[in-house]
């Protein structure tokens, strides 16, 4: 049975959290103080954490980074402020989602479950600790889930660094912009194809010294992407 962490100072919002997940079927604890839930995080065991960004003594941010030095678990980022959404994606602080309060709770199960699914499926592949994929000058920590080029780190989002990723870890394969938008979306109902190749944009501009001319990701016409080593 998969253990959820939810860190969260409302009572109210944790109940509900806690009823919701444990219909379905996980294991739920539940801790209201940022500098208790960072150190239970980080000693004991837990499948995934759901994170609320204001907390006492120790806020969400520091939780995430703290926990994403150490471990590569999922982590689902909520917040009652649009904004600070904004904020901790632009930060590049490893979560692996993020929610607005109030959701429904039947949204976060399924986020849930979709992130659990992926994460498995990650480490049924065997991908290891300080996994580093370092080509021409570009270097990927996945573990870390940081990114530098020419020794110079850059920030990217959370579906940026999959998007990237997952083309490094597939060299000299192309894929569809459909292929890639399952495999990177693929718990989202929202977005399309188009999706994709926005991403693409995002991640040439950081990585390419000229991106009409691209030296990783490659474009095949009329097929979709391909990331040359
Ligand atoms: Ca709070």
């Amino acid at each position: 049975m998969s253990k959820i962490l939810i860190i969260e100072d409302e009572e109210a919002i944790a109940d509900l959290e806690k009823d919701y997940l444990e219909l379905s079927g996980f294991e739920v604890e539940t801790e209201n103080r940022g500098d208790v839930g960072l150190k239970r995080a980080l000693e004991e065991d837990y499948d995934l954490f759901i994170l609320d960004l204001m907390l006492p003594e120790v806020d969400g941010f520091e939780i995430c980074r703290e926990i994403r030095n150490q471990k590569n678990t999922p982590i689902i980022m909520v917040s009652a402020k649009k904004d600070d959404i904004d904020k901790i994606r632009g930060l590049g602080l490893g979560a692996d989602d993020y929610m607005t309060k109030p959701f429904s709770p039947s949204e976060l199960v399924a986020r849930v479950k979709a992130h659990l699914a992926r994460y498995e499926r990650l480490i049924g592949t065997g991908v290891q600790e300080n996994d580093i994929i370092e080509i021409r000058g570009l270097k990927i920590d996945k573990t870390a889930r940081r990114v530098w080029i020419n020794g110079e780190e850059k920030n990217f989002t959370t579906k940026e660094f999959d998007l990237l990723a997952f083309l490094a870890q597939n060299p000299n394969r192309v894929f569809t912009k459909d292929e890639l938008f399952k495999e990177i979306w693929d718990m989202e109902s929202i977005g399309d194809i188009a999706t994709v190749t926005v991403h693409i944009k995002k991640i040439r501009e950081k990585i390419e010294f000229n991106t009409a001319k691209p030296q990783y990701i490659e474009t095949i016409w009329g097929v979709g992407y391909r990331f040359k080593v």
